[in-house]
């Protein structure tokens, strides 16, 4: 039943009834994003008293909380949003996963939650991803989202850090987004709402950051936007970040904006590739403050040449209308641009092995 377990080693349950050859094949040959999953998922417990335990690949099945779980109540929940790739050589890998071992840790502190062993973490998604490595979507930019979380699952409605955590990594195949030419999306600035303020949450991935965005997000749909770009909570004038990802400014004298870091931006692990891989192009990369009535002067002016938006689950997505109470304006064409493109292609090349891994960014999955 259960091979035997070195430390990070992943027992694997056998599963009684996994998905036959014949259903699997027709999940996931259109997958789209986030609706279809794997066969197992990654588990592992946390006690105050024990630290982890019991780290098993196991069926992906609903869990059972008693309705007095902690996380329900108080949200302690952080996340974190990864990807596996099928290269060209048939092998599989992971792209930095040791940022989001890292960034998971940053998160834990600032939820007041235990840290996981950065081994642990990489192993969890490792192994989760050979054993259900039949799952991956044989469609042009095909791979397996993978989603580590962890929760407070104590059962008691007192205020404080839970006692007890659970960790798990679940997996969905995904397709679809490296398209080249993806058409260039409509933000919608919020005058009232923020996403988040200095010394809050804004740089921890978790749950309820998500929560609070989601009136803003709504706020940008019934106004025909795709995305909600939200500024600064103190002086709402500096442009911070999408709900889900970062931004970049792109100028005619071939230098580039993006927001600094400072705990109120998510810090994403492509933001940090494309700013490496920019300053590589030649490009000069400023991590500066940028204010929403600046970017509307400079579209206007034809400064700003492009902007885009980037996160690992659509890599890079150009911007190309910013709307807002008081009207719109247009970058550039309003269409994809091509630095935008040319950055695109050079990361998503390495991520899929088909471009020279210079900094080490690939992982395979042995
Ligand atoms: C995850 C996330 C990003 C993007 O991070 P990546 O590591 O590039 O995927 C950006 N902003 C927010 C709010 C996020 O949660």
């Amino acid at each position: 039943m259960a091979e035997t377990a070195a430390p990070h080693e992943f027992v694997t349950d056998t599963h009684p009834a996994p998905v036959d050859a014949d259903t699997r094949t027709a999940m996931i040959s259109d997958p789209g994003f986030g609706r279809v999953f794997t066969d197992h998922m990654a588990s592992v417990h946390y006690h105050e008293d024990k630290g982890w335990h019991d780290a098993k690949i196991i069926p992906r099945a609903p869990l059972s909380l008693d309705p007095a779980t902690a996380v329900l109540h108080y949200a302690q929940e952080i996340f974190e949003g990864m990807k596996a790739y099928r290269l060209a050589d048939g092998s599989m890998a992971l792209f930095r996963p040791e940022e989001n071992a890292r960034r998971f840790n940053e998160s834990a502190r600032r939820m007041a939650m235990p840290e996981l062993p950065d081994g642990l973490f990489v192993e969890s998604v490792k192994a989760l991803v050979r054993t259900d490595a039949h799952w991956f979507p044989p469609v042009e930019g095909g791979a397996i989202y993978l989603r580590p979380f962890m929760f407070a699952s104590e059962v008691f409605l007192g205020v404080k850090p839970s006692a007890e955590y659970r960790y798990l990594v679940i997996a969905s195949p995904v397709g679809g987004y490296f398209k080249s030419g993806a058409p260039a999306i409509r933000v919608w600035t919020s005058e009232h709402y923020t996403r988040a303020a200095p010394g809050g949450t804004g740089a921890a991935k978790c749950g309820g950051n998500y929560a609070a965005s989601l009136i803003a997000q709504a706020e940008a749909t019934r106004h025909e936007c795709d995305q909600v770009v939200f500024l600064d909570a103190a002086e709402r004038r500096w442009v911070e970040e999408l709900g889900g990802m970062n931004l970049f400014f792109l100028f005619d004298d071939g230098s580039i904006i993006t927001p600094p870091l400072g705990g109120t931006i998510l810090p994403g692990i492509t933001r940090d590739s494309i700013i490496t891989l920019a300053k590589e192009a030649g490009l000069t990369v400023r991590e500066e403050p940028y204010a929403i009535d600046q970017w509307e002067a400079d579209a206007k002016s034809g400064k700003l040449t492009e902007t885009f938006a980037c996160g690992t689950a659509a890599v890079v997505t150009p911007v190309g209308k910013v709307a807002g109470v008081n009207g719109e304006f247009t970058i550039g064409a309003g269409g994809p641009g091509q630095l935008t493109e040319k950055l695109k292609s050079q990361l998503v090349a390495i991520q899929r092995g088909d471009a020279e891994d210079r900094h080490g960014w690939v992982h395979r999955i042995e």
